[in-house]
């Protein structure tokens, strides 16, 4: 996944959250407190958009589950297709599939994969058939409907295209979450974000630096290596220490690419902290049984 250059404001928030992430997570666990949550939570999910995430997934899906860890995966449409049997086994071990769209969101081109698929590009009507079938798929492959949804290079989706073009169809479609902004979103309103009445999960920053992304694209070798350099294990272990240390509430939303994962000892590492400290594990749907209703919020 990719979320491109930053401008000068997202830097200067970002270096801001570096200097004072201590008032700024415990405001975000009052706000977590009055939604509801009594704890820490981890929601683990896995963007899964190549054929190499397939792979990948079906190894460590059954480690977290021996972990006793629970998983959420966005997988494409079109990917769901391609490994249906690996997706399948994956579903039948508890986990929780999203729409992630229809259409490819990389492709291969000269061995480097290069990200595809952007509704902001897209006409209207394209997204919404890219929604639309993207639900489908996931109904026709794993043999459940989707109850959420998170686009394809989700920091890149403006939030008016969200509101008024995404949302009506997921509504129309039966779904009732989503689950595609970026960690900014949770620092202004807690661990979901309950914008017009919809649920919308945003994704969690990292302890020390609450304004970043703690996710396996931002931590690459390089676009050609796609694997985590050892830094990503060290900040996820740092996270979850410091969010024990400091008694923060709520969730700790945070996703991967597999194949970025797979062989890195760090991530396993942090996986084996949280069940060893008792985190529970939630999926999307989970957490909004938690959650107050958005009538007492508001
Ligand atoms: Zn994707």
């Amino acid at each position: 996944m990719n979320f491109g250059g930053a401008d000068i404001s997202t830097i200067l928030i970002d270096r801001w959250g570096r200097t004072f992430p201590r008032p700024i997570w415990s405001r975000y666990s009052q706000m977590a407190k009055e939604q509801g949550f009594d704890r820490l939570y981890l929601l683990l999910s896995f963007d899964c958009d190549t054929p190499e995430d397939a792979q990948a997934a079906a190894v460590l899906d059954e480690k977290l589950k021996r972990l006793g860890i629970r998983r959420s995966y966005a997988v494409p449409g079109t990917m769901l297709e391609a490994n249906p049997d690996i997706y399948r086994a994956i579903f039948s071990r508890g986990a929780e599939f999203l729409n992630h769209g229809y259409l490819p969101h990389t492709q291969l081109q000269e061995g480097v994969y290069r990200s595809t698929t952007f509704y902001a590009k897209m006409d209207p009507q394209e997204v919404i058939k890219d929604v639309e079938n993207g639900h489908r798929t996931v109904q026709s492959v794993i043999g459940k409907k989707p109850a959420g949804f998170r686009a394809p290079h989700f920091g890149r989706v403006p939030l008016a295209l969200q509101r008024d073009v995404i949302r009506p169809v997921l509504k129309d479609l039966g779904e009732y979450f989503s689950t595609q902004t970026m960690p900014i979103e949770s620092v202004k309103h807690g661990p979901v974000w309950w914008d017009h009445h919809w649920p919308e999960f945003p994704m969690t920053g990292q302890s020390r630096a609450p304004y970043s992304l703690l996710d396996s694209y931002s931590f690459l070798q390089s676009p050609a290596v796609r694997k985590v350099t050892s830094q990503y294990g060290a900040i996820l272990r740092q996270t979850i220490q410091n969010l024990m240390d400091w008694n923060v509430r709520g969730l700790l939303n945070i996703y991967a690419d597999p194949s970025h994962v797979e062989n890195d000892t760090g991530f396993m590492e942090a996986m084996k902290m949280i069940s060893d400290h008792g985190i529970p594990s939630l999926t999307y749907a989970q957490a909004l049984e938690i959650d107050v209703p958005d009538t007492v919020t508001e």
